[in-house]
């Protein structure tokens, strides 16, 4: 009682790790209760016994987004074992950077089916209650690749190229029933992304890239997410894009 978020019921996708698991342990010092989702259970295990010892109340969801039955049931689990769902962060993404010549299409249509499908899965399966219920948060994790193409990046970049025009479209048709669609576009922070690129050149200019700087800290990202689902109900935070200072 008394914080920011008390009594509100969260779900963040890609909790193992990175930005979605900085995300659901600033949710939970706000007050709210969390449901954690990824594919690498013993994290979200560990992350959960951390959170419960705070006196979090925490559902782990064994969860791939890119299975649409699996986003089905992981929204309606939140449901049913916390009470609701108020606030869908939508952070689960892999970043497979590389030229378009000579790629290996499975990076494409890992990062289609995940980035992009699996994002309007878990959108599709918790919208209609929020819109009965005239309220919600959901709020969608693009990048700084979502405004900006470069070479190497292309795939990635057509992705959050596709999470922005979703979210926007989506902005549109809810937001006068008190639902709010939100995207978040960080530049570099430091977390397990690029270890999952395939192309060796690629993966090495990018890891090159997060040591040329002082990259974000996963929590930077987080706070800038709870800056948005903490807002009284009358202001939407459209978008939030957060560089690295000396990111150019
Ligand atoms: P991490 O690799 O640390 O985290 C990615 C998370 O996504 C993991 O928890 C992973 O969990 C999860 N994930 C991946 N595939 C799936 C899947 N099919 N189903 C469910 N969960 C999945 O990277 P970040 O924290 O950096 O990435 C989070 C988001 O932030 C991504 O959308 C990324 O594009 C975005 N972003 C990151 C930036 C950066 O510089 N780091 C910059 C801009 C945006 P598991 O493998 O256990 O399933």
């Amino acid at each position: 009682a008394g914080r920011p978020l008390s009594g509100r019921v969260t779900l963040v996708t890609g909790a193992s790790s990175g930005i979605g698991e900085a995300t659901a342990v600033a949710l939970a010092q706000a007050g709210a209760a969390v449901a954690i989702g990824a594919r690498r259970a013993d994290r979200l295990t560990a992350l959960a016994d951390r959170l419960r010892a705070d006196g979090t109340c925490v559902l782990t969801l064994d969860l791939d987004v890119t299975d649409e039955a699996a986003c089905r049931d992981a929204v309606a689990r939140t449901r049913a074992e916390l009470g609701g769902l108020d606030v869908l962060v939508n952070n689960a993404g892999v970043m497979l950077l590389g030229t378009i010549v000579g790629a290996d299409v499975e990076d494409w249509r890992r990062m289609l089916s995940t980035n992009v499908l699996g994002l309007m899965y878990m959108t599709h399966a918790a919208i209609d209650g929020m819109v009965e219920q005239g309220s919600g948060d959901v709020v969608n994790i693009s990048s700084v690749a979502g405004r900006t193409a470069r070479k190497g990046a292309g795939v990635y970049n057509a992705s959050k190229w596709a999470v922005n025009a979703f979210s926007e479209s989506l902005r549109q048709e809810v937001t006068t029933r008190g639902v709010r669609i939100s995207l978040v576009e960080p530049g570099a922070v430091a977390t397990e992304l690029t270890d999952h690129i395939t192309q060796p050149d690629a993966k090495a200019a990018s890891q090159r890239m997060y040591t040329e700087m002082t990259p974000l800290q996963a929590d930077d990202v987080a706070r800038a997410i709870l800056y948005v689902v903490s807002q009284p109900p009358h202001v939407a935070v459209n978008e939030v894009l957060v560089r690295p200072t000396e990111q150019e």
